[in-house]
């Protein structure tokens, strides 16, 4: 088996076993990189020496006895993750220069655990976008057809494990970000529980919803990666202080008698047959494996992408204030402080990043306020509500990921609005701040693959996992491999 082919718990136990050591699986890695870059273009940053380095301290600790599951790991995250000393660009001309003074919290408890760096991914400016087509650094591709788009705005992150350049990556979910680009890359991905996972040295787009998470080839791997992410940080105010539980130990408790919740707002006529068929597919799968489904409502989805934009905008209006040329990134040649900061953040932000800008600051100005930022607080606490209600008599929601495969690279580009209905499944799941994953469920007729969700609870990703880990274990839909 080729090395780049492997799952983390494959990998782990070659790696304790000693039969592969970790500067064997970072070099082979990095030539997979090497090879398929040209035609995919996951990554903006290859970190090839300090892989080689973290590799080489991850085979002595491996010699002492030290292997935790991600020891001598390599990996690769979003360039949206701080990382000490490498250059972090977010997708975004005005950050082309930036090298950070400290790490993102979440990268640093892969690191101690003894994963190595590949490098930054590719991703859409600041994580506003759905196909990674917004990046300052040129298209990601997504790895099953080159003339689509992987998805966003974790598109690297996505592509990256379909195209076997990284064993695992992290992303962030904002409106949709790990979930989309999972699901149109074939592979797992999880958005957890607002306040699971720090978010210190996440650069920030819209603070209140905004999640760092896992993107994997299994559900295995994705229990082990959340289990070493998540957790309370002081350097985060809204990390939650609540135990971590073992993931990995209760994967396998199967779904039997399981109450799946199917909303039927997010069954609806426009949604792309080959999308349905597999949702039919994989609700007959979890009839089969025990689990019981009962119809539930959502009555305020039709408000969530409306809202998500409102909200998310407003954020970021008020997050990206701090990129003005004066203390990091990109400064313009001016005449006088007020052309400075007027010109590098015309030069340094792309057409989407400034679109919702303003948006953002027009739902924030005064006299609009109460009339848009304020009424899309109270749309959301409905929206939260609507969750809670039907958290009370099902345990997990069945739903499509997307309404369609992969669209082609340029399709939407030009239609924002379009771009933005891309992520009516997966918006409300941050708007009400529970968790949810997607995982490989299907193709669609011209070899796309295509995800489910599964959202759950509050503080719930133990039943995600155990019930996708089911799905897994029933179906073989996570074995195919993007011909790359
Ligand atoms: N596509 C959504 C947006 O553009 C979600 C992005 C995200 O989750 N970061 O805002």
């Amino acid at each position: 088996m080729n090395i780049f082919d492997m799952t983390i718990h494959e990998l782990h136990a070659a790696l304790k076993g000693k039969q592969i050591s970790s500067r064997e699986a970072t070099v082979a890695m990095l030539d997979r990189i090497e090879t398929i870059e040209p035609q995919v273009g996951s990554f903006i940053t290859v970190t090839s020496e300090q892989a080689l380095t973290a590799a080489k301290s991850a085979d002595e600790r491996i010699a002492r006895g030290e292997c935790h599951l991600l020891t001598g790991i390599p990996m690769a995250i979003k360039d949206i993750f701080l990382t000490e000393g490498i250059r972090t660009t977010c997708g975004s001309r005005i950050l082309n220069n930036f090298i950070p003074p400290y790490s993102a919290s979440s990268w640093e408890k892969l690191r101690d655990r003894g994963a190595v760096l590949l490098g930054k991914l590719n991703q859409d400016e600041f994580a506003m976008g759905s196909s990674n087509e917004s990046s300052a650094f040129g298209i990601t591709r997504n790895p099953w057809d080159t003339t689509c788009i992987p998805g966003g705005s974790s598109g690297g992150s996505a592509a990256a494990v379909a195209a076997r350049q990284a064993i695992a990556t992290l992303g962030t979910d904002t409106g949709g970000s790990i979930r989309q680009p999972a699901s149109h890359c074939g592979c797992v991905g999880l958005k957890p529980t607002y306040g699971r996972v720090s978010r210190y040295g996440v650069i920030a787009y819209a603070s209140s919803l905004d999640q760092v998470g896992p993107l994997t080839r299994d559900v295995a791997d994705c229990a082990a990666m959340l289990e070493a992410i998540a957790g309370h940080d002081p350097r985060d105010s809204t990390s939650v202080n609540t135990a971590v539980p073992d993931y990995t130990a209760t994967l396998k408790g199967g779904v039997k008698g399981l109450k799946i919740g199917l909303p039927k707002e997010y069954y609806i006529e426009g949604l792309d047959p080959d999308v349905q068929r597999a949702m039919d597919a994989a609700i007959e799968t979890y009839r089969r494996l025990g689990a019981e489904f009962v119809d539930i409502s959502l009555p305020h989805t039709d408000y969530a992408v409306a809202t998500y934009y409102l909200i998310a905008t407003a954020e970021a209006s008020s997050n990206l204030a701090r990129y003005d040329g004066v203390r990091f990134g990109h400064r313009a040649e001016a005449d006088g402080l007020l052309d400075m900061y007027a010109k590098s953040r015309s030069e340094g932000f792309g057409t989407e990043v400034k679109r919702r800008i303003m948006l953002g600051t027009y739902a924030l100005s005064s006299g609009y306020y109460d009339a848009y930022y304020v009424k899309a607080q109270k749309v959301r606490t409905l929206i939260m509500n609507d969750f809670i209600a039907a958290f009370a008599d099902v345990d997990v929601l069945l739903t499509p990921v997307a309404p369609t495969p992969a669209f082609k690279i340029g399709e939407k580009i030009n239609d924002p609005l379009q771009m933005y209905l891309s992520d009516i499944f997966t918006i409300p799941v941050n708007l009400a701040g529970t968790c949810a994953m997607s995982l490989p469920a299907g193709f669609s007729a011209s070899g796309l693959p295509i995800g489910l969700q599964l959202i759950g609870k509050p503080f719930g990703e133990e039943t995600v996992l155990r019930a996708g880990y089911a799905f897994e274990q029933a179906t073989e839909w996570h074995l195919r491999k993007a011909a790359i």
